[in-house]
């Protein structure tokens, strides 16, 4: 008698992102994908959540008995009063975009400037010792900000065209646990040009340059660079936004933002069934997915 294999999932298979908008979000392919590569029983769906039910489908991560969640625009951060524990990391950073469901228990995460570095050492990028400047004060910027200090870069500069958001992303750097020490520069300033001009490392944290605004860009002369320079764009729609462009003409290396979206999951993996996800299995399909629905 041959078996028929069930096609329940069952309790504490089921997965998700929760945001809005989110229908266009390469997450499902990229987890879905990693989950029939390995032959796993589970499942990872997207979820539109307007802001005013964010409470509510939070606990709706205990009723129905999720295995755990990404988190997404709008609500990486207003999510983490729903949280029973909120890691240190993400505090300091002041977002969430993973939760783990520990027998109804809540617990949020940041995988963002984690997976960051992870991408640029799969890049061969070296940060401890390297300048380093980051475009934004926001909660990649945040993230990343911090993950630079951690891994021990140079000089960091933070350009933002909010001054104050910027000053604000310092004073908590330098208030973490191993504190970083961060300079804030205005746009266009003589202080940005000194940075960009020793800059080992640029990253752009702002949506300047995202579809469907692709001419814009948060750095009019990537000349300012040096020659060794790497320019990261967090951005992944477009591919390669005119700032990567720009850069890759100049000779520089380039790198976007679907390495970051790509470790970002494979480490939120850790949280939920405590290993790394197939990061080229990911990779390629949320590559297939962005091409689908650039
Ligand atoms: P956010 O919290 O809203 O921060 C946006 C930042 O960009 C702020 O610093 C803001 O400056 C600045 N900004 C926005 N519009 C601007 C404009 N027109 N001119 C100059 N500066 C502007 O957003 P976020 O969550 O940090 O996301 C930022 C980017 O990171 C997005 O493009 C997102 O796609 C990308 N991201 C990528 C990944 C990945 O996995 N690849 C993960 C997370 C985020 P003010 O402070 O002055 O408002």
């Amino acid at each position: 008698m041959t078996q028929r294999r069930s096609t329940s999932l069952g309790p504490g298979r089921m997965l998700g992102i929760l945001g809005h908008p989110v229908a266009h979000s390469a997450s499902p392919a990229m987890h879905n994908a990693a989950f029939a590569a390995q032959g796993m029983h589970a499942l990872y769906g997207a979820f539109d959540v307007p802001p005013p039910q964010l409470e509510k489908a939070i606990a709706g991560i205990r009723t129905l008995g999720l295995l755990g969640v990404n988190v997404t625009i709008p609500h990486k951060e207003a999510v983490m009063a729903y949280l029973d524990e909120v890691a240190p990391t993400a505090r300091q950073v002041g977002a969430v975009n993973t939760i783990v469901n520990r027998g109804g228990r809540l617990i949020g995460y940041n995988t963002d400037g984690w997976g960051f570095l992870l991408s640029l050492e799969e890049r061969g990028v070296r940060v401890a010792g390297r300048s380093a400047v980051v475009l934004g004060a926001g909660g990649a910027a945040r993230a990343v900000a911090l993950h630079l200090g951690m891994a021990g870069a140079g000089r960091l500069t933070i350009i933002n065209r909010s001054r104050s958001r910027a000053e604000f992303l310092a004073a908590d750097l330098a208030r973490a646990k191993n504190p970083v020490r961060a300079e804030v520069a205005d746009p266009g300033s003589e202080e940005a040009r000194a940075a960009l001009s020793e800059a080992g490392l640029v990253v752009n944290c702002t949506p300047l340059g995202m579809d469907p605004d692709t001419e814009s860009t948060p750095l009019e002369d990537v000349g300012l660079l040096p020659a060794d320079a790497v320019v990261y764009d967090t951005i992944y729609r477009p591919l390669e936004t005119r700032l990567l462009r720009e850069a890759r003409r100049r000779g520089l290396i380039t790198i976007n933002g679907v390495a970051m979206l790509v470790h970002q999951g494979a480490c939120a993996w850790e949280y939920w069934f405590g290993r790394r996800g197939p990061v080229d299995v990911m990779r390629a399909a949320a590559l297939a997915a962005l091409e689908e629905r650039p």
